[in-house]
């Protein structure tokens, strides 16, 4: 039988110490996406090339049956791991848990239905106004709940290119202003955050979002894995020549600097602006030590040494 939940490295992004995906795929397609990179995807998904990224969608066979098997020892207690991530189950990190097919086969209802029932605290994140659909659910559980989208920007024709399936940014921000008018805590993702986007665009994000009061605002700057950069590129290259041109200078010394840039604006205009620690190997490399010392309190403790 499968495992429904697992364990996760997330809480170095203080995302959680557990995921759950329910399923294998995800039918947003976004070019930017590092999932099928990642050895979840890769050792399940059928034998799928990077590049098929959102023409495939596997639902976990057995996850709703799995889940309450493990839901009998795995208790809210139980699942208190790390310092940072103190419980939190991630729904989801490799696929999008309303990814379209989730009106039909409701398997995200069903778990977080069960998750919550069992008293965890359940972290949501997702690029999809369908999630509208399970408010009454969120909002009865309000207090074990926390429900997060990307928005890096608001060009929706941009998004169209680069995320061809997913709700667009400005329809995600008017579903997280109607989960917060719900009193359904949020937070948002600022997320691919793209090297042809400047301070203003992180700032127009800021102005939007913050009156919505959202625990946290996440940054991450375009994150190059496997060959997401190169499907950007092929989908840009059409209507963006200029942004596809930029994407093919986005050395690693210019994503340091680039991200060191975006995530100083936003740690000094918001509190609760977090910077994801994801290049820190770059940082150390590339920018100066009072740098380096800024974005390092972002990073999760190191283990003691004996
Ligand atoms: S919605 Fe998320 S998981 Fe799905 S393709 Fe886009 S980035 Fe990847």
């Amino acid at each position: 039988m499968i495992t429904a939940i697992n364990p996760s490295g997330l809480w170095k992004k203080r995302l959680g110490d557990w995921v759950l995906n329910p399923y294998v795929g995800c039918e947003h397609g976004c070019y930017h996406c590092y999932c099928p990179a990642m050895p979840g995807v890769k050792f399940n998904n059928r034998g799928h090339k990077q590049a098929e990224w959102g023409t495939y969608l596997y639902p976990k066979e057995g996850i709703i049956e799995a889940l309450r098997q493990q839901l009998r020892s795995f208790t809210p207690d139980k699942a208190k791991r790390t310092e940072w991530g103190d419980g939190w189950v991630l729904v989801s990190f490799l696929t999008d848990c309303y990814t379209p097919s989730e009106a039909k086969f409701k398997l995200t209802r069903q778990c977080l239905e069960l998750l919550l029932e069992a008293g965890h605290k359940v972290r949501i994140q997702t690029r999809s106004a369908l999630v509208e659909r399970d408010f009454d659910l969120l909002a009865a559980h309000r207090q074990q709940v926390l429900l997060g989208t990307s928005i890096g920007h608001f060009d929706d024709k941009l998004a169209r290119v680069l995320e061809p399936r997913a709700s667009s940014p400005t329809r995600r921000l008017r579903m997280i202003e109607k989960a917060a008018g719900r009193d359904i805590p949020v937070y948002i993702a600022a997320a691919p955050f793209l090297p042809f986007h400047d301070r203003e665009v992180l700032q127009s994000v800021l102005d939007a979002v913050l009156p919505l009061r959202p625990r946290e605002v996440f940054c991450e700057v375009l994150n190059p894995k496997g060959d997401n950069l190169a499907m950007m590129q092929a989908a840009l290259r059409p209507a963006y020549p200029d942004y596809a041109d930029r994407l093919a200078g986005y050395s690693a010394e210019y994503w340091a600097k680039f991200t060191y840039k975006v995530l100083h604006y936003g740690l000094h205009r918001t509190k609760c602006f977090i910077a994801w620690p994801d290049t820190q190997r770059l940082w150390a490399k590339h920018l100066t030590p009072e740098q380096n010392k800024l974005l390092e309190q972002f990073l999760p403790p190191l283990p003691a040494v004996a």
